[in-house]
């Protein structure tokens, strides 16, 4: 099913008739469905994936010259209200499944296959080399399922892919990061985004929660076990807010016992965010400081923007339980 992209127990030719009858007649293998795919000038695929009534999530494909990189989502909206984030602002509804978590990857493979000509390759070569758990939802608040869809990613008869292919990302909770080690450890990247806990609190207010120096401790954990000798840190770029000399240095600061590379996301704007992307000049003296200081420093090149497929800019289809959009309205409806 995995390997081939087969949805169909008869074009399973190498199992046994009576295995193939069997399952014909107690199993159901139904892909999720998917709404809308667009192509981005660049290259960059998206689609909406159908979960149910009013309710959709979007995966993302990125291709580059050395590798395919998928960018997943592992729920529909996100409880974790980062300011800067249009995921975190529509609210959230539920946690994915496995299926429909796997079901993306099967269904961009099997998509991506069909569009290059190439049904017949065989798993190994991969139009899809790397997974990001990045998409819409924090991965590890949907822990068992994210878990479970990873191995399969992993496994050698699914779709193999090595431990260093792939990364989750998370804002910093901190008590799964310490059970993902053990469970299945990925390369990891944090969300940190701030390099003071009062900014943090604000920004990615599970913060207050799990405030940075638990987090860096957290990463030095996770490192022992982790597939890479480095934990990403992302830092989204907001224009005055947290892209200043004075925040470089401070994140140089926190981050001196954790071995570590940063990826620098200009932010990516939507509606009514209160943001604005830093100027570039600012991420360049910003970059040019941490790499001064011996670390390896990307800048994200945004991606598939024509199609609203960027970074942050995710926003399927949300029915949220939370009521946060509506606590939203009220209060801006007052002021
Ligand atoms: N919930 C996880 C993974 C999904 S978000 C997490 O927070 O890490 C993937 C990355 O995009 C995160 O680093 C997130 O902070 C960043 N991001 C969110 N909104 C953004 C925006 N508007 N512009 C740029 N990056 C954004
Ligand atoms: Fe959720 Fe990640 Fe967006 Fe924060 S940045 S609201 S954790 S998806």
């Amino acid at each position: 099913m995995h390997h081939f992209g087969v949805n169909d127990v008869e074009q399973m030719t190498d199992i046994a008739k009576t295995l193939r009858e069997k399952l014909r007649m107690e199993a159901e293998i139904t892909p999720p469905t998917v709404q809308l795919e667009q192509v981005s000038d660049d290259g960059t695929h998206k689609w909406l994936i159908g979960t149910d009534a009013g309710n959709s999530v979007e995966t993302v494909f990125i291709p580059e010259d050395d590798r395919g990189t998928l960018c997943i989502s592992s729920q529909i909206g996100c409880a974790l209200e980062c300011t800067f984030c249009s995921t975190g602002r529509q609210g959230f509804n539920r946690n994915l499944s496995v299926a429909e978590i796997i079901g993306q990857l099967w269904i961009a493979n099997k998509s991506l296959r069909q569009e290059g000509g190439y049904e017949m390759l065989s798993a190994n070569d991969r139009i899809i080399s790397n997974v990001v758990m990045m998409g819409m939802g924090e991965p590890l608040a949907n822990y068992d399922n994210v878990v479970t869809s990873m191995q399969i990613m992993l496994d050698d008869s699914a779709y193999g892919l090595s431990r260093r292919r792939v990364t989750l990302s998370t804002s910093g909770l901190v008590n799964q990061m310490d059970r993902l080690k053990e469970d299945c450890p990925v390369a990891l990247a944090v969300s940190l985004h701030a390099p003071n806990d009062a900014l943090r609190d604000v920004l990615v207010p599970i913060n207050k929660k799990y405030p940075i120096k638990e987090l860096m401790t957290a990463c030095e954990r996770y490192l022992v076990k982790a597939p890479r000798d480095f934990v990403t840190f992302e830092y989204v770029m907001l224009d005055g807010v947290n892209d200043t000399v004075e925040h470089a240095h401070q994140l140089l600061d926190i981050v001196r016992n954790v071995p570590c590379k940063f990826n620098l996301i200009p932010f990516n704007p939507f509606p009514n965010s209160g943001y604005e992307t830093s100027k570039q000049s600012h991420i360049r003296v910003f970059r040019d400081i941490l790499m001064q200081a011996g670390y390896v420093v990307t800048v994200r090149k945004t991606r598939g923007d024509d199609i609203d497929a960027a970074c942050g800019q995710l926003a399927g289809k949300v029915l949220d339980k939370t009521k946060r959009s509506l606590k939203r309205i009220n209060i801006e409806a007052i002021a």
